[in-house]
């Protein structure tokens, strides 16, 4: 018996539906962590997970999977896999990081790869081989993408700048941007930049790695809703059409903060939390990566 996808989801430029909700796994270690999340995630509905290989959790998450999908009686077309190339890996070596993602996972196939980084590792933000490199990696990602290993590639951290050249020479347009986006980081720019060219524009960070749940404002929010801060942060995202990677390694946070699909924000709450739009970064910034 296998079930359909369980959360709402977004169409990709692929044809493919992405769940709105997934799990963020980055500073998930150990095994058993991994083991213990994924088993919550799945419980609670969640048929998405976010790795990357910088994690160095996609062994774990893989074997997660093969272990915990027959309980829920899912098999491997129920969930949706993504993970991503290190920026130690951009250029050159793209094949060998995209393959060696492939192995350790050991799904049969990724659902989404993302160059993670716009940079890469060991050059300076500044060095012009940055663009050469990044673009030798995208090539390498629409080549295993031909091959069906890749089901859909994207981006993450690009600004708008990083798309347009993307743009201007790929052969196969990005299905993925993920970037941090929360209320205190709306990225206007990119969302429309992302809107423009038909790339599902996906938020990580969604609740400011936890500084965003005590904000006053969301505090307000959630208590007026009589709901978490952390379920008023990911229901304001997935309002407006955005994926979100919410990170718990708690069972019971895990599963509240699925909880995001049988409420509605008011337009004034909605309007309150994106007026404290200010540019707030919890966590890295690529503006100046060229
Ligand atoms: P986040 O999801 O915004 O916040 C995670 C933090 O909030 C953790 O410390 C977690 O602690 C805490 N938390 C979660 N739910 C909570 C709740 N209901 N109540 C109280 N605390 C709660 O941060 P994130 O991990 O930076 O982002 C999420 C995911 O996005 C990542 O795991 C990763 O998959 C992805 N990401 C991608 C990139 C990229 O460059 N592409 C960058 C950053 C993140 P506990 O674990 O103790 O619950």
């Amino acid at each position: 018996m296998s079930s359909s996808l369980s959360s709402p989801s977004v169409l990709l430029n692929t044809g493919v539906q992405m769940p709105l909700l997934g799990l963020g796994t980055y500073k998930l270690v150990a095994s058993e962590e991994v083991l213990r999340a994924v088993d919550a995630a799945l419980a609670a509905g969640y048929r998405a997970f976010d790795s990357a290989a910088v994690y160095r959790n996609e062994a774990d998450l893989g074997r997660a999977l093969r272990e915990l999908l027959p309980k829920y009686g899912l098999t491997r077309e129920d969930v949706f896999i993504t993970s991503k190339l290190g920026p130690k890996d951009q250029g050159e070596r793209a094949l060998e990081g995209a393959l060696q993602s492939l192995s350790q996972l050991d799904l049969g196939y990724i659902d989404l790869y993302l160059i993670h980084w716009p940079g890469t590792q060991g050059l300076a933000v500044a060095d012009q081989r940055n663009p050469g490199n990044r673009a030798q990696s995208w090539a390498v990602l629409e080549e295993l993408h031909g091959q069906g290993k890749l089901k859909a590639i994207g981006v993450s951290n690009y600004t708008p700048a990083h798309m347009r050249e993307l743009m201007q020479n790929c052969k196969i347009t990005p299905a993925v941007l993920q970037v941090e986006f929360h209320p205190q980081l709306c990225q206007r720019e990119l969302r429309s930049v992302c809107e423009e060219y038909g790339v599902c524009f996906q938020s990580y960070s969604s609740l400011g790695k936890g500084k965003l749940l005590t904000d006053p404002v969301v505090s307000e929010v959630a208590k007026n809703c009589e709901r978490t801060p952390a379920q008023v942060l990911l229901r304001w995202a997935v309002q407006q059409g955005v994926p979100v990677l919410p990170k718990s390694s708690n069972p019971d946070r895990i599963q509240g903060n699925a909880r995001m699909f049988d409420f509605t924000l008011s337009d004034v709450d909605m309007d309150r939390m994106s007026a404290l739009d200010c540019g707030q970064k919890y966590c890295w910034d690529s503006s100046d990566v060229v």
